[in-house]
């Protein structure tokens, strides 16, 4: 699926509640939340906040049992069935379903490079650029908006930028065709126009012919300036739709009623980028959720093979015109109210609507089976679970064709050391359910690296053993080449070699990684001395976090995810040469035994103990109530394990965390006292973020830790 706009995320909804044994299914969207265009108008008036108008699609593919995938589609090769993305590897599909959305059209104007113009499609676009809005309207004498463009989604665009900034701006609709659509009855058109003009909007009925940075010429040769311009033009097709060989109809893609493309049956489109063949309608968010309706038949009617439902355009539809603070205008047929009844009408569409995307703290979703004709129910009994559950060997060679070293499948690879002594290590990680594969490579890697950077190596050459789930072809491989790929991104910034692999099937994906290392430092954990400084190279909380995540908790936000998986995804690297460069000779990773455990051991080799003090700093997010609430399920033997030899007050706010388990937890190193200062530039310099000092060694005492 590309594009978690309106029709695709009421696939994945059905999803939540229908599993369809031997189906892979993937979402590829630019960013983790998708916006819902019914509310942003009254986002852009601050009534809703970004999270009330988002859809978490992490979440969604979590319930529903997909992959998502954050990235950018650059690419479609529609005939050998291939995705190409910005930031991952591609992706081959059977069946694909796009739904994403559509850019403000602006073949008609010529613009300047250094235009200040600010686009409203993509709507999730425009959304994250409203803070440049903000900035430009702050800093200007002026305070002047030029809207681009007259149809309903400039005016209710002007309502609410004249309430966002606070009725202190001056706003023009500049636009040959003012309210132009179809369907908007006589008095519809009166009352917008009136409440426009009350409103000071200036509506100039003119075409556009070219804008200069602030400077706007008309087709009358009046030139206007504006500190900000915004396109709300119609829409338009991106790039790489454009050049894909899908049919085009009217300058998008051309799709038949069932929502197919009409030379790929095995695509489907829907939403702003299609248009069926001879039934030019507007394109709306409103549009893109009926098709959604009969989009999350189709697919699976499709999979099936059985005949395909019908999408009927309705001729005429409901409009809900976000007007002042509480009040929106309606328009149906001849029919053309406006008042605070109408916008309750449309809050209560909107928040219904939205209210099938939040989940309530629940695993199970007790769903519906079906199996899909082509594989079979019994698909991981018939395979051999000893050497026969190995990949194919299809698989294997195609991915191996693309790599360099071990090409011929050999027995065994020989290993070059310089040294003698070796590091060595082994970890084994379980794909975390949604999570884009490729990240989780790179994890994997980096939570196995901290083992040889906290002995004072670097990695030398690792093997890996990838379990990859119950599956067949596409689906077998694209687990093989995201997990393997993310591992080699980060293997070849270490300059690590890739020595044996093997891979498995199994109904628990996971990555095994045994690293080999170099000893470059000295690092041993007896080497803690009495007043040496400790650090952590990065806060804690990806064992209770990840939990909250495993159970829908509504405390972790779309944006609290994002910066977990970006700190899941940060190497010790850095941290560690600023570390050693600055003397320390005692490193360690926080990992699964979590805290207490890590640093009592250290506290045990060098006969000392620690003095901490636990700040809100140690942690990723800062929410308490997250920490007091969630608990991953190691932390209970973790606790059992350090508990006796700690001492913390019972009702520390933190006292959770220093019993979580860490996934690419942080490195804890100690620091000489007179270092302090350098250490702390260097690791500014190098890691682009402070360390964080949590406390010191002191003499040994009865207890091997003291958290304040
Ligand atoms: C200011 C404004 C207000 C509007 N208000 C309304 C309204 O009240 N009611 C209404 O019905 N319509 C409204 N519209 C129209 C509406 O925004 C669009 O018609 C609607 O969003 C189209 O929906 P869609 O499902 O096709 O795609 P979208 O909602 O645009 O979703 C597309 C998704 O695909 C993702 N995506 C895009 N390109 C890529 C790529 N290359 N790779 C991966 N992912 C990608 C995007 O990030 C996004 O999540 C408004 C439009 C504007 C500009």
């Amino acid at each position: 699926m590309i594009g978690g706009g309106h029709a695709n995320v009421q696939v994945l909804r059905k999803l939540c509640m229908n599993e369809y044994r031997g189906l892979n299914v993937i979402l590829i969207s630019e960013g983790y939340e998708a916006i819902y265009s019914g509310m942003t108008p009254g986002y852009i008036k601050k009534f809703y906040s970004l999270e009330d108008i988002s859809i978490d699609l992490q979440r969604l593919c979590f319930n529903a049992g997909a992959t998502f995938i954050k990235d950018k589609v650059i690419k479609l090769d529609s005939k050998n069935q291939i995705i190409y993305l910005n930031d991952n590897p591609s992706i081959s599909y059977n069946v694909l379903s796009i739904n994403s959305g559509s850019i403000s059209n602006n073949q008609t104007i010529s613009i300047d490079e250094e235009s200040n113009i600010i686009s409203a499609k993509p709507i999730s676009s425009f959304v994250s650029k409203l803070k440049e809005i903000d900035d430009l309207i702050k800093k200007s004498s002026k305070k002047k908006i030029s809207i681009i463009g007259g149809g309903v989604a400039a005016f209710e665009l002007s309502f609410a930028l004249y309430r966002r900034y606070d009725e202190n701006i001056s706003i023009d609709i500049i636009s040959d065709q003012i309210l132009a659509e179809k369907n908007l009855n006589i008095s519809t058109i009166k009352r917008l126009k009136k409440i426009a003009k009350n409103l000071g909007i200036n509506l100039i009925s003119n075409q556009v012919i070219t804008i200069n940075k602030s400077e706007i010429a008309l087709d009358n040769d009046d030139k206007i300036q504006s500190d900000c311009v915004l396109l709300s033009t119609g829409a338009s097709l991106p790039d790489w739709l454009e050049k894909s060989d899908l049919e085009k109809t009217e300058n998008f893609i051309a799709i038949n009623h069932q929502l197919q493309s009409l030379n790929h049956k095995n695509i489907f489109v829907t939403g702003d980028a299609a248009t069926i063949k001879n039934y030019i309608k507007p394109k709306s968010g409103v549009m893109a959720v009926r098709q959604g309706e009969v989009l999350k038949k189709n697919l699976f009617l499709f999979l099936l093979k059985n005949p395909l439902k019908k999408f009927k355009p309705q001729n005429n539809w409901l409009y809900l015109i976000g007007t002042h603070k509480n009040s929106a205008v309606l328009n149906y047929f001849n029919f053309s109210f406006s008042g605070n009844w109408c916008w309750q009408l449309k809050k209560i569409i909107d928040l219904n609507f939205m209210r099938k995307f939040s989940f309530s703290e629940q695993n199970d979703m007790n769903k519906k089976i079906y199996n899909l004709n082509n594989f079979k129910d019994d698909t991981p009994k018939m395979y051999c679970q000893g050497c026969g559950s190995k990949v194919s060997k299809n698989t294997l060679i195609n991915f191996l064709s693309n790599q360099n070293n071990n090409k011929e499948l050999s027995d065994s690879t020989e290993i070059k050391f310089e040294q003698s002594t070796v590091l060595q290590t082994i970890d084994h990680i379980k794909l975390f359910k949604s999570i884009n594969p490729y990240d989780f490579g790179i994890i994997s890697y980096l939570h196995s690296q901290n083992d040889i950077l906290s002995a004072g190596g670097s990695v030398h050459s690792l093997s890996v053993s990838i379990g990859v789930p119950f599956s067949e072809n596409l689906v077998e491989s694209f687990y093989l080449e995201y997990f393997m790929r993310g591992i080699q991104i980060e293997a070849s910034k270490d300059d690590a070699y890739l020595a044996a692999g093997h891979s498995y099937q199994t109904e628990e994906p996971a990555v095994t990684i045994t690293m080999n290392g170099s000893i470059k430092q000295k690092s041993k954990k007896y080497s803690a001395n009495e007043g040496n400084l400790i650090y952590l190279s990065k806060p804690l909380g990806t064992g209770y976090l990840l939990a909250a995540y495993f159970q829908n908790s509504q405390l972790l936000s779309i944006s609290d995810f994002e910066k977990l998986i970006r700190y899941l995804k940060t190497s010790n690297d850095s941290a560690a040469k600023s570390g050693f460069s600055h003397g320390s000779q005692l490193m360690t990773d926080v990992s699964g035994f979590g805290l207490a455990s890590h640093l009592g051991d250290i506290c045990q080799s060098s006969n000392l103990s620690a003095q901490i003090n636990l700040k809100n700093e140690i942690l990723i997010n800062n929410k308490l109530e997250i920490l007091k609430n969630y608990k991953s399920s190691g932390y209970k033997n973790n606790h059992l394990s350090s508990f006796d030899t700690v001492e913390i007050k019972e009702n520390h706010p933190l006292i959770k965390i220093i019993f979580d388990p860490q996934t690419n937890g942080p490195l804890l190193m100690a620091i000489d006292k007179e270092k302090k200062n350098e250490f702390e530039k260097e690791f500014i310099k190098n890691c682009h973020t402070q360390p964080i000092l949590i406390g010191e060694f002191i003499k040994q005492k009865e207890k091997l830790i003291y958290f304040e």
